[in-house]
């Protein structure tokens, strides 16, 4: 027996649940320059400018944020198991 909508049950957990980190530091692959950022968590950060060289970062295939792919800590929903925005792209190679 199921009680409450997958929403709530998702919301439950995130209330019960250790907070996830909201701090990720981003290091561009390029030049290395590393830089502290904040995450949101209710979006994914999909491009992001490095501060230093201007290189527009992108997530690797199958990561769904920078901070999956340049970050210390991975994103929010990552963190939580509970699966980000859902890409589609089967491209594990
Ligand atoms: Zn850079």
């Amino acid at each position: 027996m199921k009680h409450g909508s997958p929403t709530t049950d998702r919301y439950l957990k995130f209330l019960t649940h250790d907070m996830p980190t909201l701090e990720s530091i981003l290091t561009c692959p390029r030049c290395g320059y590393a830089k502290r950022e904040a995450m949101p968590t209710n979006a994914c950060l999909f491009y992001y400018e490095c501060e230093e060289c201007g290189t527009l970062l992108r997530p690797l295939p199958g990561d769904c944020c920078v901070f999956c792919s340049f970050g210390s800590v991975k994103c929010p929903p990552v963190q939580m198991e509970s699966g980000c925005c859902e890409q589609g792209a089967p491209d594990t190679a």
